[in-house]
C-alpha cells in the first residue's frame, strides 16, 4: 500500500481520495476549503496545513484542483517539489491546459521528479463509484509508476503519450461533452415543442442513431433519468463554469494549431452566456436553460 498525498479534495478529489483510503492507502490531504477537508478526514485522511506537508515522506503527490495557476500556486509556490523525497511521483488528475501541464513537467524533472498529467473523466458518479477513465501523459515508468494507484480510483487506466497529452486528450473529450450536451438539450426542447413526452423520446433516442453518453448518463431534460443532475435542480456534478473552462482550453488548442472547430465555438459562447445569466454553479447540463425560459 501507498503513502499519498492529495491536494485538493473537492467534488472529485473528495471521493478520489475516500477510494484511496478504501482500498488501504494512507493519505495525507490539502484542500483551501475546511468543509472538503472535514469530509475526507472523516474518511481516514490525514489534514494538513500546507502543500508541502502533504508531499513530505509519500510515494504519490495527487493534486485534483481546479485550473492551472492553482496546480502551480500548490506544486510550485506551495513548495511541492522541495519537500518531496526521491522517487516521489507527482499525478495532476486536474484539468488544466497543455502549456502548463508541461511546464509542471519541466519543473517536476528539473528538481529530480518524474511526473504524470492524469486528467479523468466519469464525472462526480465515477469519482464515487472509482470507475474513472485517466488519460495519462508522461513516460512509460512514470505510467507503470502510477497505473496501480490510479486503478483504485478508476477503471479505465490509458497511456496517452508523453508529457501533456493526457491533458490534450481531455481536451478533446470535453469539447465533444460541451457540445453533445447543447445539442441533446436543442434536440429535447424542439421535440418538447412538436408536443413529444421527453421519456418517450428518450426511450427512442437512447437506443437509436442520436445516442451519446451524454443524453444516456445524464440527459438535461428535466424528469427523464431520475438520478441526473438535471432531475435534481441542475444540482453538479460538472458545474458549467468548469465546462467552460475546457471549452476555452479547447479554443485555446484549436487557435494554437490551427483547426477549425465551429461547433466548439458556438457551444462556449453558449456556455460563456449562461455563466453571464448566474449558472455557473449549477450541473453543466443546466445549458439547457438557454434554449427555453421554461426550464
Ligand atoms: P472543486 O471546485 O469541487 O474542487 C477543487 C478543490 O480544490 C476545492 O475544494 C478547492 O478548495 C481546492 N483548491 C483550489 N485551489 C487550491 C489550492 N491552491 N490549494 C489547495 N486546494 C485548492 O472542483 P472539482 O469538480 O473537484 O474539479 C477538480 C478538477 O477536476 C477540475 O480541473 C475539473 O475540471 C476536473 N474534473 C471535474 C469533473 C466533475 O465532474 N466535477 C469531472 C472531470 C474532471
Amino acid at each position: 500500500m501507498a503513502k499519498v498525498g492529495f491536494i485538493g479534495v473537492g467534488n472529485m478529489g473528495g471521493p478520489m481520495t475516500r477510494n484511496l483510503l478504501q482500498a488501504g492507502h494512507e493519505v495525507k490531504a490539502f484542500d483551501l476549503s475546511e468543509e472538503a477537508l472535514n469530509f475526507v478526514v472523516q474518511s481516514g485522511a490525514v489534514a494538513v496545513a500546507a502543500p508541502a506537508e502533504a508531499a513530505t515522506d509519500v510515494d504519490f503527490v495527487v493534486t485534483m484542483l481546479p485550473v492551472g495557476a492553482n496546480v502551480r500556486d500548490a506544486v510550485l509556490e506551495g513548495g511541492v517539489l522541495n519537500a518531496a523525497s526521491p522517487g516521489t511521483l507527482m499525478v495532476d488528475s486536474s484539468t488544466i491546459d497543455v502549456d502548463t501541464s508541461r511546464e509542471l513537467h519541466d519543473a517536476a524533472q528539473a528538481a529530480g521528479f518524474e511526473m504524470l498529467d492524469a486528467p479523468v473523466s466519469g464525472g462526480t458518479v465515477g469519482a464515487d463509484a472509482g470507475t474513472l477513465t485517466f488519460m495519462c501523459g508522461g513516460s512509460t515508468a512514470a505510467f507503470a509508476k502510477a497505473r496501480g494507484l490510479l486503478a483504485d480510483m478508476g477503471r479505465n487506466i490509458i497511456h496517452c503519450g508523453g508529457p501533456g497529452l493526457g491533458q490534450a486528450t481531455k481536451i478533446c473529450n470535453n469539447m465533444l461533452a460541451g457540445i453533445n450536451s447543447l445539442a441533446v438539450s436543442e434536440a429535447f426542447v424542439m421535440g418538447q415543442q412538436l408536443g413529444l413526452d421527453p421519456k418517450t423520446l428518450y426511450d427512442v433516442i437512447s437506443t437509436s442513431t442520436g445516442n451519446s453518453y451524454i443524453l444516456s448518463q445524464s440527459c438535461p431534460m428535466p424528469g427523464v433519468l431520475p438520478g441526473s443532475p438535471s432531475s435534481n435542480g441542475f444540482k453538479p456534478g460538472f458545474a458549467a463554469k468548469l465546462m467552460l473552462k475546457d471549452m476555452r482550453l479547447s479554443q485555446a488548442a484549436a487557435q494554437a494549431t490551427g483547426v477549425a472547430t465551429p461547433l466548439g465555438a458556438a457551444a462556449t459562447a453558449a456556455y460563456a452566456a449562461h455563466i453571464e445569466h448566474g449558472h455557473g454553479e449549477l450541473d453543466a447540463t443546466s445549458i439547457i436553460k438557454q434554449l427555453s425560459s421554461k426550464l
